[in-house]
């Protein structure tokens, strides 16, 4: 399992690469995909390591919370919340996640054709 040294999401979310950081909260971090997919792709990561949603423990409530409404409020600071935007997770290999720190993207800025995530 990956521990925080070797975790990339978990060294930004430290500040170890400079990375600009979107919005925070007690609970979690936004910053900018490196390769966007959409005008506006951001990442919302929990401060603690947590691999992904299926590593999710039942103490996890607040931070939880604390991850989306991160997730709603770069929506507002990117000026999504007229247009609408989409809020996805990749769990497990079949998903495509290949990052392995939860995170959720935000994405938004253009209508999203795609039928899923
Ligand atoms: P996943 O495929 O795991 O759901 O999403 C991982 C996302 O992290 C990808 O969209 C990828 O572009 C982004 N990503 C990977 N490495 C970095 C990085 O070092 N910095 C930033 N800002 N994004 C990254
Ligand atoms: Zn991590």
């Amino acid at each position: 399992m990956t521990d925080r040294s070797d975790c990339i999401f978990c060294r930004i979310a430290d500040g170890a690469f400079g990375t600009d950081i979107v919005a925070e909260n007690e609970h979690a971090v936004a910053f900018r995909d490196i390769q966007p997919q959409t005008p506006s792709h951001v990442l919302v990561v929990p401060r603690k390591h947590i691999t992904g949603l299926r590593e999710l423990e039942p103490e996890d409530g607040e931070l939880t919370v604390g991850v989306l409404q991160l997730a709603r409020e770069v929506a507002r600071r990117e000026g999504l919340l007229d247009g609408g935007y989409r809020v996805t997770t990749n769990d497990g290999a079949d998903a495509g996640q290949t990052v392995f720190h939860l995170h959720f993207h935000v994405l938004g800025g253009r209508r999203l054709t795609e039928p899923l995530g």
